[in-house]
């Protein structure tokens, strides 16, 4: 059976952790080949090494980038052009992000650390979209091989876009919130193309980014209290929503805030 990525050629940002390694993994299970980005270039190459074991037939590259440059981000829709000929119907997964220590409140949150955070999780959505939808629109299609035209994008935004919190992280959140805005606006300005853009909203997670952050027993149950289902979710919890919006299953999916979060964002009372 042909996977569900089958013939695909996907890019995925952040890839050596958490979200966007389980997505890394799953992606080139189902068929796809993937350019792994991420700082941290052991990592993703770490990522490589494991990926390639499980899925000999797929091609799957590690590449060093930071999401906040432009050129590094420029260099890597580049890379994969030309190793795989095309960047084409495609997947671009945009999953870097950082939630720094020192994010606070609106009266200790200090402006470097405010900036450092729309660099990263902000702009870096917004370089990865362009230069993703620059090259989708070149892509040439292939519908024998199940290649149409245009492709999927798929932006990392947060829970917290959508709900406010007593336990502040200013700066984090207002990123969050306009990675929200800025993919419907793209989706609606790049509909008729073909190119699919939608936000994926992760609940808290049980994955490297939180769990350094929430570093004590209190800290935790501070938040588990509010979780529905009473627990983190898991990484690939999030990187089966991601499959489902890169490959063609949600061919009638754009512009959505497509939320993974075990129903906190429905929540008032939880069970106990
Ligand atoms: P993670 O920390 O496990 O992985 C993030 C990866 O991004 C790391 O490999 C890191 O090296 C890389 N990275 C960081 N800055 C980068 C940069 N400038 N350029 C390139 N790569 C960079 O994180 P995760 O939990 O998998 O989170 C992934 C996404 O999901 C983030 O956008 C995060 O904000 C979002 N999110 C996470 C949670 C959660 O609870 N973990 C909840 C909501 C949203």
């Amino acid at each position: 059976m042909p996977g569900r990525l089958q013939n695909k050629v996907a890019i995925v940002t952040g890839a050596g952790s958490g979200i966007g390694l389980e997505s890394s993994i799953l992606f080139a299970q189902e068929g796809a080949n993937v350019v792994l980005v991420d700082i941290n270039l052991e990592a993703a190459q770490n990522a490589v090494t494991l990926i390639a074991t499980r899925s000999p037939n797929v091609k799957v590259l590690a590449t060093k980038a930071d999401v906040s440059k432009e050129a590094d981000v420029k260099a890597a829709v580049d890379l994969a052009i030309n190793e795989f000929g095309r960047l084409d119907v495609m997947a671009s997964f945009n999953n870097a992000g950082i939630m720094h220590p020192a994010d606070d409140n609106a009266l200790n949150t200090e402006e470097h650390i405010w900036d450092l955070t729309m660099q990263i999780n902000l702009k870096g959505v917004w370089w990865g979209c362009k230069y993703a939808i620059i090259a989708m629109r070149e892509t040439p299609t292939d519908e024998a091989k199940g290649l149409h035209r245009g492709g999927s994008i798929i932006n990392t935004a947060s829970f917290v876009a959508l709900m406010g919190a007593a336990t502040p992280q200013l700066a984090y959140t207002a990123s969050k919130g306009g990675v929200l805005a800025m993919t419907r606006e793209l989706a609606m300005v790049h509909a008729r193309e073909g190119i699919r853009i939608n936000s994926l909203c992760p609940g808290p997670l049980k994955t490297p980014l939180l769990m350094d952050f929430l570093d004590t027993e209190e800290k935790r149950q501070r938040r588990l209290v509010h979780l529905p289902m009473g627990r983190f979710g898991e990484a690939v919890e999030l990187a089966n929503a991601a499959l489902f919006l890169a490959s063609d299953e949600s061919s009638y999916v754009t512009g959505t805030d497509f939320k993974v979060d075990g129903g906190l964002s429905s929540a008032y009372v939880t069970a106990v």
